[in-house]
């Protein structure tokens, strides 16, 4: 059956670019576009009108976490004074001992939630940096269910992090916890790398920077190296982890992944906001904007969490300048102009992915980047 999508704004691919039509159409038949750009005189069985809409290639949403982004820490942005810029610590450092894990039906309502929201807004291909909780085959039969695209595996990391009595954050560390996370994130991307008829790939997540040992980074990095698969951890993310990077290695969270051999073109960095950039840092010495692009790594901004902090890149022009691959997350919530955010260069590794299950997804094999 042909169906014809008519009237909108089409971003289209014209074999070396895309083009922005207006009034344009979209034309799939099955699995297969058939057309994309101006105006269709062809037959159609259907026509659907996207006048006043935005029919575009899927979005990839670089950075979602479908274990907690469903969560209610929009009440909780004012955070604490002293978690400078790290308002996740609001709910991810608890008292020990006292948080209850969610019971299994709440987990997957929330993956549930979060996949649909992404969905929603554009997205058809996922990086879940923060997802699995439990109950990997239902994850596994959400994401073939949705037709969703998945980057992921289980995140782990070797030091928690909890608030003591006196309300402080703190670290603690613990090797093997560290060690037998990354065991389990391998296992589930042996078991399912490939599954939900290929839509779902392996992606190993060690959680935060300043969370992982160095020996963790470095096994986690070689892990990935024999599994094929890119990896990403959160660096650059706030003022509390980008001191104790200082403090711990006498560098920035940046030149410490590099130095480390974990920065390539299979690395993808969450937020990589507080680098040798950005003012707050206050640490002009050296250029980790040019070291994330002479490694060839990614950026997945999220200029939405960040805009509610009052906090930007410092500043995109400039990180597209450099050239390290960087995108917004939630294009849809910001003002960009989706022509813009879709001229950018996905990952190398999600470029390799073939079309998104969706109608916006699935007439051009590669999806576009996004922001959001
Ligand atoms: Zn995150």
């Amino acid at each position: 059956m042909r169906t014809l999508i008519e009237g909108g704004w089409v971003v289209a691919f014209n074999g070396t670019g895309h083009e922005v039509y207006e009034q344009g159409s979209v034309v799939y038949e099955d699995d297969r576009i058939v057309h994309a750009g101006g105006p269709y005189a062809g037959a159609a069985d259907t026509r659907l009108s996207a006048r006043g809409k935005l029919v575009s290639p899927g979005f990839i949403n670089t950075h979602v976490h479908t274990a907690g982004n469903a969560g209610d820490y929009l009440l909780l942005d004012m955070a604490k004074n002293d978690y400078r810029t790290s308002n996740y610590m609001s709910f991810a450092a608890p008292l020990k001992g006292k948080l209850t894990p969610p019971p299994p039906e709440a987990v997957a309502a929330l993956r549930t939630f979060v996949f649909l929201h992404a969905l929603k807004l554009g997205a058809t291909t996922i990086i879940d940096v923060g997802g699995q909780r439990g109950d990997w085959e239902g994850y596994v039969r959400l994401v073939d269910e949705l037709g969703v695209r998945v980057y992921g595996s289980p995140p782990f990391r070797d030091r928690n992090t909890f608030t003591d009595a006196q309300g402080r954050l703190y670290y603690d560390h613990d090797a093997s916890v560290g060690i037998q996370g990354l065991k389990d994130a391998v296992a589930f991307i042996r078991a399912y790398d490939g599954a939900a008829q290929g839509r779902l790939r392996g992606m190993l997540n060690p959680s935060q920077v300043e969370t992982c040992s160095e020996p963790l980074l470095r096994a986690c990095k070689e892990a990935a190296r024999e599994l094929d698969v890119p990896v990403h951890t959160h660096a650059g993310g706030n003022l509390i982890e980008f001191q104790r990077i200082m403090e711990e290695y006498r560098k920035t969270p940046i030149q410490f992944l590099a130095d480390i051999g974990f920065l390539d073109d299979r690395a993808l960095i969450g937020h990589g906001v507080f680098t040798t950039a950005h003012p707050w840092s206050h640490y002009p010495f050296g250029d980790d904007v040019r070291v994330l692009a002479e490694r060839g790594a990614t950026v997945g901004h999220c200029p939405y969490k960040y805009a509610k902090m009052a906090i930007t890149l410092n500043s995109f022009q400039r990180y597209l300048d450099a050239g390290p691959r960087s995108w917004p997350r939630s294009p849809t919530r910001t003002i960009r102009p989706a022509s813009r955010a879709t001229s950018s260069t996905p990952p190398p590794w999600a470029a390799a992915s073939s079309c998104a299950a969706t109608t916006s997804g699935a007439w051009h094999r590669a999806p576009r980047p996004t922001s959001c």
